[in-house]
């Protein structure tokens, strides 16, 4: 059974993102190491590696893994790096994101998942990652500045909190932002006061519910 999922992540990273451009070695090794079935319901364990998103409970999903990979790279995330997730959800994407950098500070609004994303994160052993239950649309001041913020939560609106929060050295914010059900992904980089917008592609997540959400 362990080798066949080791297959299937092969698999995964073989068909769904090598092929649609990701590049990032360390984002592909992270894939390739975490065993994302490990974060699905128990009646899903057969679809974890499928290319498109699955319900965790509450309403909410784990995200297809090439959304995680891209979103992953866009952050050009490394070990010395300071992390803040907006969505945890199940933690898949924590996992990932504590494998590469340093510090990953994640909130979650639905008490619940957060205690599901500690339980998975406890179980693989990582020790550089804070959760926090939620409004994450305001960010997670106490530990700003952020090298990266990534929401994995569709937005109205970029949120003015998260801008503050980053880096003014290079930061990066990588947000889906339009209506509740089709977004365009946006990278924001910040230098000083200055921020630069990269309109990237259109996506579908869930709605970010928050003050400066939905
Ligand atoms: N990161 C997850 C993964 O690894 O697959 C996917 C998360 S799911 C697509 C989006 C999550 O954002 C949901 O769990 C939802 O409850 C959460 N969420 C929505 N609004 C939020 C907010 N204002 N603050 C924190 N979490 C929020």
């Amino acid at each position: 059974m362990k080798d066949q999922f080791e297959k299937l992540r092969n698999l995964m990273i073989e068909t769904q993102l090598i092929p649609r451009g990701i590049k990032d070695e360390k984002v592909l090794n992270a894939m390739r190491k975490i065993p994302r079935h490990l974060f699905v319901p128990s009646d899903r364990i057969d679809e974890a590696y499928e290319d498109r998103p699955l319900p965790i409970g509450y309403g909410q999903t784990i995200s297809q893994p090439y959304m995680v990979a891209v979103m992953t790279e866009l952050l050009k995330p490394n070990k010395n790096k300071k992390i803040l997730e907006i969505g945890t959800g199940c933690g898949y994407q924590t996992a990932i994101l504590a494998e590469i950098c340093k510090e990953v500070y994640t909130i979650e609004r639905v008490p619940e998942l957060t205690e599901m994303a500690k339980r998975n994160l406890e179980k693989l052993g990582y020790k550089n990652v804070f959760f926090k239950t939620g409004d994450g649309s305001l960010g997670w001041e106490e530990n700003a500045p952020y090298d990266g913020i990534i929401v994995t939560a569709g937005a109205p609106k970029v949120p003015e909190s998260l801008k503050k929060q980053l880096s003014k050295d290079g930061g990066v914010l990588v947000i889906p932002v339009g209506s509740k059900f089709t977004q365009s992904l946006l990278r924001i980089t910040r230098k000083e006061n200055f921020y630069d917008t990269e309109e990237l592609f259109f996506c579908a997540f869930v709605p970010l519910i928050g003050k400066e959400g939905w």
